[in-house]
């Protein structure tokens, strides 16, 4: 049976997002909560609570099953949470933990992974059998998509944009190895760049955005000085724009992608972000490759949502013999 709902997850280190969604993307009914802090079984109580929010009044029939996008790195084939920075789940069997509570399939898979794949079903990738997304927002993740699927490399964990080297021996990344592209742009290096020129007469646009206190300088605040034409906090993300566009040679260089779609809570509300890393991308690709489109992704924060329940449905429909 061709069941008409699955329900996505979408789990960060501060939040977790869940969705009801339709086979053509639309979610129909969702719940956000906070991330609990502390092991990982407060996670899983929190996921199953979200599930029972928006599965409520569904006939159990009707789902196809669920889909989880974690911050972690996933071994897909076996299903398997391999490392996880923010949060305790390392080596936990999440897919196990859910499946026993909510009576239905359970598939788990990066983050990123579940955003590209949410993306190229019902976001900017619609129509793109080659493309590369990148997510930036409080860590850099991302996927990739080679002749219509994502790949996902030998054990299922390819994909992490975010730790390719920018910078040899460079800053510390969260993962412990240095020099990796998410300690350059993500929301804790913007910040740390604010404030150290907040400490300056150059910052001053910034910390007044911030009422006048260091401690209160966000990524958020820096993007929107950025995008009002403050000269410091369009340096700081110009230069985010200028380090993604150099690490996306390599990889348009590598891979030949038809678009780059740049995602995530800061990506998306930056046009400088874009404009810089197209700028490297035209100096710097080979020849040939550089009519690839650098573009903003569309789905928000919707994108790991639908992207999740996206791999329910495929769950569901090659194990019911179903081709989409
Ligand atoms: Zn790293």
């Amino acid at each position: 049976m061709r069941a008409s709902y699955a329900i996505g997850l979408d789990v960060g280190g501060t939040r977790i997002a869940a969705g009801l969604v339709e086979r053509k993307g639309r979610i129909v009914k969702e719940t956000r909560c906070s991330t609990p802090k502390g092991g990982p079984f407060g996670v899983v109580d929190a996921i199953i609570d979200a599930i029972g929010d928006v599965a409520g009044g569904v006939h159990p029939s009707e789902i196809a099953g669920i889909g989880i996008g974690l911050p972690a790195q996933i071994d897909f084939g076996r299903q398997t949470v391999e490392f996880c920075t923010n949060l305790p789940l390392g080596g936990v069997d999440m897919r196990g933990l859910v499946m026993s509570r909510a009576k239905h399939s359970v598939t788990i898979d990066n983050d990123g992974n579940a955003a590209a794949l949410g993306e190229s079903r019902f976001g900017a990738g619609k129509g793109a059998r080659d493309f590369v997304m990148v997510t930036l927002g409080t860590g850099v993740g991302g996927g990739v998509f080679i002749d219509g699927h994502l790949y996902r490399g030998h054990r299922g964990l390819g994909g992490e944009i975010g730790h390719m080297v920018v910078e040899l021996d460079g800053h510390e990344c969260p993962c412990g190895a240095k020099g990796h592209i998410e300690a350059y742009v993500a929301r804790p290096a913007i910040i740390r760049e604010a404030r150290e020129v907040a400490k300056t007469f150059k910052g001053a646009g910034i910390l007044r955005r911030a009422d006048d206190d260091p401690e209160r300088i966000t990524a958020e605040i820096v993007v929107a000085a950025a995008n009002a034409g403050d000269e410091a906090a369009a340096e700081i993300m110009g230069r985010v724009g200028h380090i993604l566009g150099e690490t996306l040679v390599g990889l348009v260089n590598l891979l030949n992608p038809q678009l780059v779609l740049i995602g995530g809570g800061i990506g998306e509300s930056c046009p400088l972000i874009i404009e810089r890393a197209t700028q490297a991308i035209a100096a710097e690709a080979l020849a040939g490759r550089r009519d690839v489109r650098v573009i903003p992704a569309e789905l928000g924060n919707d994108a790991g949502v639908v992207g999740a329940a996206a791999l329910a449905f495929d769950e569901h429909d090659s194990r019911e013999g179903l081709h989409r």
